[in-house]
């Protein structure tokens, strides 16, 4: 297989304005949106520590390894630690920030069971230490311990709600659909989608009913080729999709599907995640009010049998081959 080339010429966006709203998910994407940057991390997190096997079970070009990891180490995500003095090696841990990504794997893990399409190597089965049971991981309300489903939820803006330039990288993202289906991995549907700032940035808006084009593209300032082109990829994907609101000429609003509202709570943990370790200081630029308890919503990822918040001291992995 060709290993997966994230270097891609720049993308202009000229045409595109230049302030979008601040949010904690932009923000922790800017860290970790990228796909190399997942699969390293998922590598990490089913207990690769060593440059060389985190590289084989990836399978990306050494230099993107090397690239990555660099950048997680200063984002605080990751960090290195001597194995061997002679010759000197170190192996690659997660630091608390990084080990709290660990809600964001687990709904991943879970959008992953419930919809990739291909048949991985390996399944991942939890144990949760604490109550003694097999485990699915749950998004949970913390207040009243109800399962999170999107349609109970109320977006409204927070006090650190506010503009930033979107000075983001204007570069494509290749999405590799063919080569990440035949690595030794878990999340490879998810990890196009959350590697994927563009797509990302863009389920925000629909998550908090912005859907139509033009309201989209105010709300993202993305270019519209790409825009054009991550609705009409959300769309073949099942993400997405159109609901035709005028005819002549045709326009469409982009609605969820069950896939898509499956996703949203990948983003609400990362939306957590971004708002403790990149959020403003006048606090959360977004608040989810939970209609079904009357709360400001605290996500929680809890364990499917005693719903306490499942915490990685108190989670037990097995891995089972498939094929
Ligand atoms: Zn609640
Ligand atoms: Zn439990």
């Amino acid at each position: 297989m060709q290993p997966i080339q994230p270097n891609t010429p720049p993308e202009t966006a000229q045409d595109a304005p230049r302030l979008i709203k601040t949010c904690s998910i932009w923000r922790a994407l800017n860290d970790i949106g990228d796909v190399p940057t997942l699969l390293i991390l998922e590598t990490i997190w089913l207990g690769e520590r060593q440059f060389k096997s985190i590289q084989t079970r990836t399978k990306l070009p050494k230099s993107v390894v090397s690239d990555r990891l660099k950048k997680l180490i200063a984002a605080d995500i990751v960090f290195k630690e001597p194995y061997s003095q002679k010759p000197l090696r170190y192996e690659y841990r997660f630091t608390p920030k990084g080990l709290d990504l660990e809600w964001v794997a687990m709904m991943l893990l879970r959008f992953e069971k419930k919809w990739s399409t291909k048949t991985t190597k390996f399944d991942v089965q939890l144990v949760h230490t604490a109550c003694g049971s097999p485990t699915n991981p749950e998004p949970i309300c913390g207040h009243c311990k109800q399962i999170i489903k999107s349609k109970d939820l109320e977006w409204k803006e927070g006090p650190g709600v506010g503009l930033m330039e979107a000075s983001y990288i204007r570069r494509r993202q290749n999405r590799s659909r063919d080569n990440l289906s035949e690595l030794d991995l878990l999340y490879t549907d998810s990890v196009e989608i959350l590697g994927d700032r563009w797509a990302s940035l863009i389920l925000r808006s629909v998550f908090t009913n912005i859907r139509r084009y033009d309201d989209i593209l105010n709300d993202t300032a993305i270019a519209t080729n790409i825009l054009s082109e991550r609705l009409n990829w959300l769309v073949e994907n099942n993400v997405l999709t159109e609901v035709l609101y005028q005819t002549r000429p045709d326009r469409f609003e982009y609605w969820l599907t069950h896939k898509g509202y499956d996703y949203y709570t990948v983003l609400l943990m990362l939306m957590r995640w971004g708002d403790k370790y990149y959020g403003s200081t006048e606090g959360p630029p977004v608040l989810l009010h939970h209609k079904i308890c009357g709360n400001e919503l605290d996500p929680i990822v809890g364990c499917s049998h005693c719903k306490e918040p499942l915490i990685s001291s108190e989670l037990k992995q097995s891995r089972t081959d498939t094929k």
